[in-house]
């Protein structure tokens, strides 16, 4: 149970979430630290409150190594044994592999390559330089993190999303939710395969230090650079763009921040919130280095954290598009009656890429399976 948070993160994450907003279906935080950010071990232990809570007849320990239709049905192989079921939930996660990319194979062998379900904490590093290959959550944290224990760092950065840890006094997600964002449709938005893959906010739940933009790792001695595009002859090569995709990021994170302002302004809400104000512009140095020459030994540790992607080699039933992403309608997999996927990024509204996303989400799948299991009755 909770086979990713045991075993596929790092030893020092903490949500982005706030506690008030971990939730699952009949269960809310009850501790005493709300607006604080849970830890690998006490998200742990949510799940397997909720499976008390609940009373579902989790069966731990086991794989699914095949699903595939069976008449009207399904028939599931797992390590355990063969299940006939009339429906099937995929809630086998987002993020069950790495995204390496294939340059990878470039790296010079005297670089130790790494990816974030490898990594623990920076003591199992060698000593000497690493270059961090994305910017997003996962990206921003571990390069801060390598940075304190000592070692130089190279921060690759691509597309990202700029967002700060509070504003006029509440968190950031607190924002997201009352303007709505979070509660946005995935038939209302417009560019949804965009939503569904964008990268995740620069933020950090750890205490100390709050801030994990790149203005505020280049304070802190971090090397940024533009994004990795090649590598040839052992010599990384990146972007030129750096600047304006800093400039973008910083341009969306105050369209949105535009945005709170006016919700908060609509409903009288300034007078009792600290007043509007705007963050500096992310600081890019005019020296950025374009080249970095991995084989010169400078570099000894280059970390992918370059994103996530789920793992659905044991679905034996063609529903995945060109990607091999499960095509499907707000969960409901259209073309399999009876198949469901649940705990993807925006998969009902854009809540749906977070913990808490569970509780609507679960609801309305639960309806919609619900009706499906009568009408196979009739
Ligand atoms: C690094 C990282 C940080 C995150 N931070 C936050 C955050 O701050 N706040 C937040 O709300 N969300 C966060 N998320 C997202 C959060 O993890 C997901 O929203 C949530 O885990 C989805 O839950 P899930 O049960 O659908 O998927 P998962 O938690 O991925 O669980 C899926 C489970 O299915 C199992 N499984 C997979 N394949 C099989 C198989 N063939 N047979 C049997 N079992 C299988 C896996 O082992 C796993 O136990 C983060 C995700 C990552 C990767």
């Amino acid at each position: 149970m909770a086979n990713s948070w045991r075993r596929e993160r790092w030893d020092s994450l903490r949500l982005l979430t706030p506690n008030w907003q971990s939730r699952l279906p009949g269960l809310r935080y009850e501790g005493p630290d709300p607006d604080g950010y849970m830890t690998v071990g006490e998200v742990t232990e949510l799940i397997e409150r909720f499976a008390k809570v609940s009373r579902a007849p989790v069966r731990t320990g086991v794989n699914v190594t095949s699903v595939r239709t069976a008449g009207d049905g399904y028939q599931v192989t797992t390590s355990d044994g063969e299940i006939r079921s009339q429906a099937v939930v995929i809630a086998s996660g987002a993020c069950n592999r790495p995204t390496v990319p294939p340059l990878s194979d470039a790296v010079p062998a005297l670089v130790r390559q790494l990816t974030p379900f490898d990594y623990r904490d920076p003591g199992q590093l060698p000593d000497g330089g690493v270059l961090v290959v994305g910017a997003s959550a996962t990206g921003v944290q571990l390069a801060a993190e390598i940075h304190r224990s000592g070692r130089p760092v190279t921060l690759a950065v691509g597309e990202h999303v700029r967002l700060p840890r509070q504003y006029r006094g509440r968190d950031i997600f607190w924002w997201l939710q009352a303007t709505g964002v979070l509660g946005e449709r995935y038939d209302q938005i417009d560019d949804l395969t965009r939503a569904r893959h964008l990268p995740s906010p620069q933020l950090t739940g750890a205490p100390e230090p709050a801030a994990a933009d790149l203005s505020t790792l280049t304070a802190q001695g971090v090397r940024i650079v533009g994004r990795l595009g090649r590598i040839a002859g052992g010599l990384a090569q990146f972007s030129g763009s750096l600047r304006n995709t800093c400039t973008l990021a910083d341009l969306k994170m105050n369209r949105f921040l535009a945005r709170a302002d006016n919700w908060a302004n609509a409903r009288g809400l300034d007078g009792e919130l600290p007043p509007a104000h705007r963050f500096a512009p992310t600081r890019v140095d005019p020296r950025t280095p374009l080249e970095l020459d991995l084989a010169s030994g400078e570099i000894t540790t280059l970390l992918w954290a370059t994103g996530f992607r789920p793992d659905h080699s044991w679905l034996d039933i063609p529903v995945r598009d060109h990607a091999g992403h499960i095509r499907h309608d707000g969960g409901v997999v259209t073309s399999a009656p009876g198949l469901y996927v649940l705990g993807t990024p925006v998969l009902r509204t854009r809540a749906s890429t977070y913990i808490h996303g569970a509780v609507t989400d679960s609801e309305a799948l639960g309806a919609h399976l619900h009706s499906f299991l009568n009408s196979q009755l009739r």
